[in-house]
This record gives structure tokens, sequence and C-alpha cells, in this order.
């Protein structure tokens, strides 16, 4: 028996809700990727840079496009995963309700009132979000409007430093490597 303090089928379970969801999307950035790479990407960064191992963390990250961006509500999470698992996602949604201007302020005022695991989820998703902008970018994105992208992610990452210094050190370093392929001084 493993000694794991995973529980492998709420993950698993969760990996297959999601890809279920986000089925037909794809990524903004030119190569059009599968969508369902990016959570997968945030849920092995909070694993392989972050060392987390707590379950609802894990699963929260796989699940956190899921209510902004499919037909999902906190209730349908609840019902499959349990109410910390819906109230991380529900933590790092979107408002629908605001343009996306005042979502963004939101995001920034808002961040250090987040519970400390939906920060991590956070952090982890603006890991991959700035090294996509970086490498990926969107193809009706010009070079302005990638590195306000940039600066908001950083202000937001900003917010809530304190969390896990592991991760906070990787946002730093693909955050200041995507400045660089930017050409910002
Ligand atoms: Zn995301």
């Amino acid at each position: 028996m493993s000694d794991s303090k995973y529980n492998h089928s709420i993950v698993l379970k969760a990996l297959a809700f999601a890809a279920e969801k986000h089925r037909f999307q794809f990524r903004k950035g030119e190569e059009q990727t599968p969508f369902i790479n990016h959570p997968i990407k945030v849920a092995n960064l909070l694993t392989e840079v972050g060392n987390i191992e707590d379950e609802a963390t894990i699963c929260g990250a796989i699940l956190h496009d899921t209510i902004e961006d499919t037909i999902t509500s906190c209730a349908d999470l609840e019902s499959m995963f349990g109410e910390e698992i819906c109230s991380l996602v529900s933590e790092v949604s979107d408002d629908r309700f605001l343009n996306p201007i005042e979502s963004k302020e939101h995001q920034v005022d808002y961040a250090p009132f987040l519970s400390d695991k939906a920060k991590l989820i956070r952090l982890a998703d603006k890991i991959a979000n700035v090294y996509d902008i970086a490498h990926f970018p969107p193809a009706h994105w010009n070079k302005q409007r990638r590195k306000k992208y940039l600066e908001w992610s950083k202000k937001v990452v900003d917010q809530i430093r304190g969390v896990n210094a592991d991760l906070e050190q990787k946002f730093d370093d693909v955050y200041f490597e995507a400045r660089k392929i930017l050409s910002i001084s």
C-alpha cells in the first residue's frame, strides 16, 4: 500500500471532470493547444515546484477555470467534490458581472483576502499564464498588451507573497524571463 497523502481517485475525478468541461476549448495562443493542458500545468506547478500535497488544493487547481470558462456552477462542484474544493474554485473565479477592466482591478484588490490555498492556485495560474504570454502569445496581442498583462500579473502576485517561497521565486524567474523576451529593460 502506498502511504501517499493523495487521494488519487479524487484527483483523477477532477481531471476527468475538467477534461469533459473544457473538451471543446483551446488556449488563446497561436498554437491552439487544448485548454485542459493549462489546468494540468497549474496543478503540476503546485506539486513539482511548490511541493504541495494537499488534495483540495490540487483539485482546486485542476478545476480552477471550470466556473469561469464553462457551464459549471459552484453547486455542481460541491455535489461532486465537496464544499472546500467548490469554495476554492469560487475564490479564484472572476465575477461574471464585472467588465474585464473591473475584474482585473478586483483581482489585485482582493488577492490579499484569498485563503492560503486559493493564493497558491492563483500564484501557479499566474506562473503558467505569464510563461504562455512570453512564449505562446495570442496572435492578435501586440507587445504593449503583453507587457500590460505581465505588469498586472505581477501586481496580483505581489499582493499574495508569503504563502510559498518556491512558487514565488518561480513566478519571479518566469516574469523576468518574459520581460527579457519582450525586451523591457
Ligand atoms: Zn487559469
